[in-house]
C-alpha cells in the first residue's frame, strides 16, 4: 500500500495521486471542480464565478435552509472513507435535514479546507462524490469558499430547500398517544463505525460500512409523509433514535415508550452484534447516522401514512407511542418498562 501525503492509500484511488494544490493554486481549483455542478439551470442566474451565486425561489414555497460540517478526526477518519464517499456523505448529510422537514432539496454551496499535503486528485474525488449525489436529488453546487487548513480536511456544506409553508413538519408537533414511525432500519451505521473504530474484520463488512460511509436521505420518504399532511412531528436519525426522539419529546413537551421487539433492524445488522457479542439495541439507540426519519402520528392516521409509503417503495415501522409524562421509556418483550436516557452523540461529551 502506497502512503502518500494525503495518507490515503493511492490504491483506492486508482494511483493517480501526483498533483499539488500550490500546483494549480486556489483559483485553478476552482476552475476545476466547476464543471458539473450545474445541475438543473431552471432556477439558476448565476452559479460559480462570482461574489454570490444567484438563483430564483419558487412562487408560493418557503425556503429551507441548513448547513451541517464534516471536519477530519471528528466526523471521518481519512484513511478509512474513500474521498468520493466523503464528497457524497457530507451533501446527503445536509439533503437529510431537509427531508426531515418534508422538503425538496434545491441549492447548495461547498465549503472546504484543505491541507496542503492533500494532492488535487483527491480532492476531485470528494467534488465527483458532492456532484454524483447532486445529480440523484437534483441538487446545485452554486459556489463555496477555499481556503488552506494546517492539518486536517473540513467539508462545510450549506443547502437550500423548499416546501410549502403547511406541510413543512417541526419537531414540536408530537402529542400524547401519536405513534412513533421509522422510515428505514436502524443500527447499521453504528456498526459500520464499530468495524472502524474497533479496527474489526467481519466478511460482510461492505454493506455496514456502506451505511456509515454512504447514507441515502430519506427524501422521497419526508415528502409523502409532509404532503399527506397527517404526522405531527418529524427529524432524521443523526444522533442515534433515543438522542432523536428525545428531540422531539422536549421540542413537544411529552414523553414517549419505545417497544424493544419493534426496532427495526437489517439481519447483517443482527449477525454482526451477534459475532462479536454487542449489544444491538444500543447500537440502533444510542449512536446514529442512519439518516431514516424518526416521526410522529396520530393514531387514526397510521394505516393511511404506513399505505402511502409502503405503495411509493418506502418503509414504515412503528417502534412506540408518544406519552404525556416526559421521559423517554423502553418496553421489552417481558412486559418490563425501564427508563432510557435520551442519550446518542453529543460533540461536546
Ligand atoms: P469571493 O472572494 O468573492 O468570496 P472566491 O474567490 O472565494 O470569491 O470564489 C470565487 C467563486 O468560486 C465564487 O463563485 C465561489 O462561490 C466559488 N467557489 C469558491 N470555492 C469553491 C468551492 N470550494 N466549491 C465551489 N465553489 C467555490
Ligand atoms: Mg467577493
Amino acid at each position: 500500500m502506497h502512503e502518500v501525503g494525503s495518507g490515503f492509500s493511492s490504491d483506492l484511488l486508482g494511483g493517480r495521486l501526483t498533483m499539488r494544490l500550490k500546483d494549480i493554486g486556489e483559483f485553478g481549483f476552482i476552475d476545476r471542480i466547476r464543471n458539473g455542478c450545474l445541475i438543473r439551470n431552471t432556477s439558476v442566474i448565476k452559479g460559480i464565478g462570482d461574489d454570490c451565486c444567484v438563483f430564483k425561489t419558487s412562487p408560493g414555497l418557503v425556503t429551507l435552509f441548513t448547513t451541517d460540517m464534516l471536519v477530519e478526526k471528528i466526523h471521518f477518519i481519512r484513511q478509512a472513507i474513500t474521498p468520493y464517499k466523503l464528497g457524497r456523505k457530507s451533501v446527503a448529510v445536509n439533503i437529510s435535514d431537509i427531508a426531515a422537514m418534508g422538503g425538496t432539496p434545491r441549492e447548495a454551496v461547498v465549503s472546504i479546507a484543505i491541507p496542503d499535503t492533500l494532492e488535487v486528485e483527491y480532492v476531485d474525488a470528494v467534488y465527483d462524490g458532492m456532484k454524483s449525489i447532486a445529480k440523484e436529488f437534483d441538487v446545485n453546487l452554486l459556489g463555496g469558499d477555499t481556503t488552506a487548513s494546517p492539518e486536517h480536511l473540513v467539508v462545510n456544506i450549506a443547502l437550500v430547500g423548499e416546501a410549502l409553508e403547511d406541510e413543512i413538519l417541526y419537531r414540536s408537533g408530537a402529542g400524547a398517544g401519536d405513534v412513533v414511525f421509522l422510515t428505514g432500519t436502524v443500527g447499521s451505521s453504528a456498526a459500520g463505525l464499530d468495524i472502524i473504530l474497533a479496527k474489526r474484520a467481519f466478511i460482510e463488512e461492505g454493506p455496514l460500512l456502506d451505511a456509515h460511509h454512504d447514507p441515502r436521505p430519506h427524501v422521497k420518504a419526508g415528502r409523502i409523509i409532509a404532503g399527506l399532511k397527517m404526522a405531527s412531528a418529524l427529524i432524521d436519525v443523526s444522533d442515534g433514535v433515543a438522542a432523536d426522539l428525545g428531540h422531539i419529546c422536549r421540542e413537544s413537551g411529552v414523553g414517549a415508550i419505545i417497544e424493544e421487539t419493534s426496532i427495526p433492524m437489517t439481519n447483517l445488522f443482527r449477525r454482526y452484534c451477534d459475532h462479536f457479542e454487542l449489544d444491538p439495541l444500543h447500537l440502533a439507540l444510542h449512536v446514529g447516522e442512519d439518516y431514516v426519519l424518526l416521526g410522529t402520528v396520530p393514531g387514526e392516521n397510521v394505516d393511511t401514512l404506513a399505505a402511502a409509503l409502503k405503495s411509493a417503495g418506502c418503509e414504515f415501522f412503528a417502534i412506540g407511542i408518544i406519552a404525556a409524562a416526559t421521559g423517554l421509556r423502553l418496553s421489552g418483550a417481558d412486559g418490563s418498562l425501564r427508563t432510557i436516557r435520551p442519550g446518542g452523540w453529543d460533540h461536546f461529551r
